[in-house]
C-alpha cells in the first residue's frame, strides 16, 4: 500500500510567548486552557504524511456469470456468447470461498443459461450453504430448462429463483428474441409454470422485466397479480458495447433500436405502480452497483460503457480483483442492493 501525502490539517498556533506547543484544531473545543480566552490566536496550513488506507470493499452481494451459454436470443441481451468457458467445479468453490471469508452473504448466478448447466450450478448451490452457510443464494433464469428433478435435489439450496419475463404477449417476446431460438412460443407457459414449482418448494419467487420499445406501453398488472412475485425487478433496456451495441463495437447484439427514454420507462412504472413488489432500475441504478463476476472471475468494470474484465480473483486475492470493479457502493446501497433475501427457512435445515 503506498503513503499518500495529502492531507491538509489546520494547525493551532497559540502566541508564541504563551506555549512552544501546538495544539491541533480538534483540541482547542475541548481543551482551551482558560489562559487562551481573549487572546490573539493564528492559524497555518501543514501537510502531514500518513499511509492514507483505500478502506476495503466487502463483496457482500456478487452476481457470478460462470457460463455465458444460452438458448435464447433476446436482442438486447447484455451478457452474450463470446466464448463458451466454464470454470472447473473446484476452481469455482476456492474462488466462490475465498469471497465467503471477504464477507460475501449472496450469490447470485446469471448467465447466459445457468440451467443448461443443471448439475455445475446445483453442486455450487449446495457447496455454498452447506459449507460456506451463505445467507443467500439466488438464480436468474430464462424458465425454459428448469425441471422439477432439479428442484427436487437442490431447490433446498436454493432461495431465489428469478425468472425473466418481459411481457405476456408472446409476439412481443418473439419480437424481442426472448423465446428458445428466438422463436418458441413457449415462454409464458414456462414462467407460470417454474413459479409454481419455485413456490411449491419454499423458493421465493422474483420476476425480472427488461423494458424497451416493444413492450413499454404493456399493462403487466394482472399477471404479475397472478404469479404474485415478492419482487418484480423492472429494468430499463441498457447498452453496453461490446455485447449489444452492434458489430462496430464487436457485440454479437444490436439493442441500439429498443432503447427507450426516461419518460418512456417512467410511464411504465406508473402503469404499475400499484404493484408493491415493484423494483425499479433504471440506467443510472444499474450502472457500477453490481459486482458482476465473469466466467473466469474477474470483477467486470462497467464505468466506460463496456464491461470491462479486471484481473481474476483466483489469481491476485479478492481485494487486488475488487479495485478493477468499478463498483459504486453507494449506488448499491441507493437502490435497495440489501434486502430480504433468504427463503423461510425448511425445518429439516439450519440457515
Ligand atoms: S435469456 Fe436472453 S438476456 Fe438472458 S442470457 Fe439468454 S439471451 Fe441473454
Amino acid at each position: 500500500m503506498l503513503p499518500r501525502w495529502n492531507v491538509t490539517s489546520r494547525v493551532f498556533i497559540p502566541p508564541i510567548h504563551q506555549t512552544p506547543t501546538p495544539l491541533l484544531s480538534a483540541q482547542i473545543s475541548t481543551r482551551l486552557p482558560p489562559y487562551y480566552l481573549n487572546m490573539k490566536f493564528s492559524w497555518i496550513d501543514v501537510s502531514i504524511p500518513f499511509f492514507n488506507a483505500t478502506p476495503a470493499i466487502v463483496p457482500v452481494s456478487v452476481n457470478w456469470f460462470p457460463n455465458r451459454r444460452c438458448n435464447y436470443e433476446c436482442h438486447f441481451c447484455f451478457h452474450t456468447n463470446t466464448n463458451q468457458y466454464i470454470l472447473p467445479l473446484d476452481d469455482a468453490k476456492r474462488g466462490l470461498r475465498m469471497l465467503a471469508d471477504a464477507g460475501m452473504k449472496k450469490l447470485n448466478i446469471s448467465g447466459g443459461e445457468p440451467f443448461l448447466q443443471p448439475r455445475y450450478i446445483g453442486e455450487i448451490f449446495k457447496f455454498c450453504k452447506e459449507e460456506l452457510y451463505i445467507e443467500s443464494c439466488s438464480v436468474v433464469s430464462n424458465g425454459s430448462k428448469v425441471t422439477e428433478k432439479w428442484l427436487d435435489q437442490y431447490g433446498q439450496y436454493l432461495d431465489v429463483m428469478a425468472i425473466s419475463c418481459d411481457s405476456f404477449d408472446m409476439e412481443t417476446n418473439i419480437k424481442q428474441g426472448r423465446a428458445e431460438h428466438g422463436t418458441a412460443t413457449t415462454h409464458i407457459e414456462n414462467v407460470f409454470k417454474v413459479a409454481q414449482w419455485a413456490k411449491d418448494r419454499g423458493i421465493r419467487v422474483k420476476i425480472n422485466t427488461v423494458v424497451t420499445i416493444n413492450n413499454w406501453e404493456e399493462d403487466m398488472n394482472d399477471q404479475i397479480e397472478q404469479l404474485a412475485p415478492f419482487r418484480w425487478k423492472v429494468f430499463q433496456v441498457l447498452l453496453l458495447d461490446s455485447e449489444n451495441t452492434g458489430a462496430e463495437t464487436g457485440s454479437l447484439r444490436d439493442a441500439r433500436h429498443l432503447t427507450i427514454t426516461t419518460e418512456q420507462f417512467e410511464g411504465f412504472l406508473q402503469r404499475h405502480a400499484s404493484q408493491t413488489c415493484l423494483v425499479p432500475e433504471d440506467n443510472d441504478a444499474m450502472k457500477d452497483s453490481y459486482l458482476n463476476l465473469d466466467e473466469k472471475m474477474r470483477f467486470l468494470n462497467c464505468m466506460d460503457g463496456g464491461k470491462k474484465p479486471g484481473r481474476s480473483l483466483l489469481d491476485v486475492g479478492v481485494q487486488p480483483a475488487l479495485q478493477d470493479s468499478g463498483f459504486n457502493e453507494t449506488a448499491f446501497n441507493e437502490r435497495g442492493g440489501i434486502f430480504d433475501w433468504k427463503r423461510e427457512a425448511p425445518q429439516s435445515l439450519e440457515w
